[in-house]
């Protein structure tokens, strides 16, 4: 049995203070703190963030990561897809800019795409694998300079299902590099409206 469905059969407990049921309970979402400015990275159109990534939100993602909390993941995707509501152009379909390879088979699964696939359930839009990253650096590993350079972090697959406006989801933004990253793949692959989706970012 996988972790994911193991974690999906199991009660949910709130990862921020234990109490069963909800995640996270509704004590705690009042904790959350939202996001208070967002500014677009380079080559992304609108970058729409739902949390400031600190404290209790920290907290929440880690759980996400580390402990495969698919409850986690359903209610972060309700208030994300509530939050990209108003972007224009709207977009057409959805993908999301994949974690390394290396994480992604330590923990099972993918949380960027587990966030874009819930949230394209609450948009009614399709959700596709567009990018490939390339190499298996993590970023903690590397310098600053490096993060804020990433070259070829992402390479568009062959052909791309759609090149309307797209929505690219993703966890975490802090320095902007991966979002970035992968808007210039996918307009180099010749999409011209890349909307950025994020559950929490850097205040
Ligand atoms: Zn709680």
């Amino acid at each position: 049995m996988t972790a994911m469905l193991l974690d999906a059969l199991l009660p949910t407990r709130c990862p921020l203070c234990g109490h069963p049921g909800p995640v996270p309970c509704r004590a705690c979402r009042k904790t959350v703190p939202p996001v208070r400015w967002v500014g677009a990275p380079s080559g992304v159109t609108t970058l729409t963030a739902v949390l400031a990534y600190e404290g209790p939100t920290r907290t929440l993602l880690a759980a996400l990561k580390y402990r495969g909390a698919t409850a986690v993941v359903q209610w972060l995707a309700v208030i994300m897809a509530e939050a990209v509501g108003a972007v224009a152009p709207l977009p057409v379909w959805i993908t999301w800019a994949p974690t390394s390879r290396v994480r992604r088979t330590v923990r099972g699964f993918d949380q960027a795409e587990l966030l874009a696939r819930e949230v394209g359930v609450h948009l009614q839009l399709p959700v596709e694998a567009s990018l490939n990253r390339q190499g298996s650096q993590h970023q903690t590993g590397r310098s600053r300079s490096q993060r804020l350079h990433p070259g070829h972090m992402f390479q568009p697959v062959p052909h791309l299902p759609h090149h309307g406006p797209v929505l690219v989801v993703d966890d975490v933004c802090t320095t902007g590099a991966t979002i970035s990253a992968a808007a210039w793949a996918l307009r180099s692959a010749g999409v011209s409206v890349v909307h950025a989706l994020v559950a929490a970012r850097t205040p």
